[in-house]
Formats: C-alpha cells, structure tokens, sequence
C-alpha cells in the first residue's frame, strides 16, 4: 500500500533559526512509517534540503511560475525549485488563490510546469464556509479540481489536498463525515480524469489539523495524508502528527 505522506506548509514563517526544528524532527523520528514533506519560504529550501540529505524528509516550495525562466521579477521557476532540491511543489493554495487571484487555469498550468520538472505537484481545494453553508461544497471542489489538474499527469506525479477555507488557521475542522464524503468524491472525480491511476494519488486533508485530531482524521477512508500549516512548525507537534501516521 502507498505510504501517508504528512506534509508541512510552513507558509511566510520560518528564519535560517527555525532548521533546528527540522533537525530535531530528524533526530526525534529518524524511521518514520510515513513520507515527510517540509515546504519552508524559497529563502530556506536549499538549506533545508542539505539537512533532509539521507533522511526520510522531503522537501517542497510553496508556489511556481508556469513559465521555466524569462523577465519574471520575483518570481521561481519549478526547475530552480527542484535545482535547490525540492521534490514537490504546493500549487493553488487558497491563499494564493485570495492574495494573488490565481484561478484554476494558472494553477492548472503551474502544475504542469512543475510535473514537466520532475516535481510532484501538490494541487490545493477546498470551499469557503459560505459554499459549504449553500450547500456547494461538492460542486466547488470538483469544478476546482477539474480545471486545475493537469490532463497529462499520472497518479504519483498529483497530490490533491483538501484545504475548506474555513478551516484553515482556525481551529475548526470539518466532521469524520464531511472528510470522508468528499474524500471519496475526490477519488472518484480524478478517476474520472486519469483513470486508475488516481489509486496512486495521495489525497491530503489540511485545515486545523493537530496532533489531538490527527488519528481520527488519518483513519479516513482516502486520506492519505495531511498539509499541516501552523503546526508543522514546531517538531514536537509535528512529530506527534508523523507518529500518528
Ligand atoms: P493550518 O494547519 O494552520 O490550519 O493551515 C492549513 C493549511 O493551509 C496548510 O496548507
């Protein structure tokens, strides 16, 4: 069976003092029984990766340009990402899709960008509480996921990750339930796209999750995982999230 892969998004936190976290989650789970992924700001990356060498951490950026290179200020390329050692990158993230108005086909054609560099490219959805309160939820996600999965990519080349808006940095969290339905939903739709090698997918929930939620939440039929934001940070709660996969 595919291993559960518990991934940070460190998001814009974390200074060249914050490695001493990765480093004791190192040396805290040296075998863990899950893959590892760490997105730390572009600033870290390539130093996170010299500390990941030989270790069962992976590294990721957190967003890419679709273009390779070019006159592109401030902006990364997924080949520079995967040159300073990244193996995944997080492509749509809500917030991303909030600060920055990147829709469905940008994400689609970041994602592309990132799986045509040899990364995997970790495609975020989720809906926002008043979608989910109108009853929307399952429409949402799947128009999301539908116009930002590439048509190309095979099953270990995607991650999706379920992200409800209003979960996110909120200590709230959807039911075992709500998960599980939409988790389900979400197999179904990117079977419907590449056929089956969505098998090999891993589904991720993100939102809240915390070492007191982590076990339930893992048990979920189709969650393969989970994108931890403000607890990825500390390696006491992220350890303790990795121990519970
Ligand atoms: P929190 O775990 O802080 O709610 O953030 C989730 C998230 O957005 C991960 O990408």
């Amino acid at each position: 069976a595919m291993k559960k892969l518990a991934a940070g998004n460190w998001k814009m936190n974390g200074n060249r003092a914050a490695l001493a976290e990765v480093s004791a989650l190192l040396s805290a789970h040296p075998a863990p029984g899950c893959e590892i992924l760490l997105c730390p700001p572009t600033t870290l990356l390539a130093e996170m990766a010299g500390l990941a060498t030989g270790s069962a951490l992976l590294v990721g950026g957190q967003d890419c340009h679709a273009k390779g290179s070019g006159a592109h200020t401030g902006d990364i390329s997924a080949a520079m990402l995967a040159d300073a050692g990244a193996s995944h990158v997080i492509l749509g993230h809500s917030e991303r899709r909030a600060d920055h108005g990147e829709r469905n086909e940008l994400v689609r054609a970041k994602a592309e960008a990132a799986i045509a560099a040899g990364l995997i490219a970790v495609v975020c959805l989720g809906e926002t509480e008043a979608e989910r309160d109108a009853g929307e939820t399952l429409a949402v996600i799947g128009a999301q996921l539908d116009g930002s999965v590439p048509a190309a990519a095979t099953g270990s080349q995607l991650v999706i990750a379920y992200e409800p808006v209003w979960a996110i940095g909120t200590g709230r969290t959807p039911t075992i339930a709500q998960i599980a339905e939409v988790h389900a939903f979400l197999r179904a739709r990117l079977t419907a796209h590449i056929g089956a090698e969505a098998g090999k997918t891993r589904l991720l929930y993100g939102g809240s999750v915390k070492p007191s939620n982590a076990t339930e939440i893992f048990a979920v039929p189709d969650v393969d995982g989970a994108l931890v934001g403000g607890a990825s940070l500390k390696a006491a709660d992220f350890g303790a999230i990795v121990a519970a996969l």
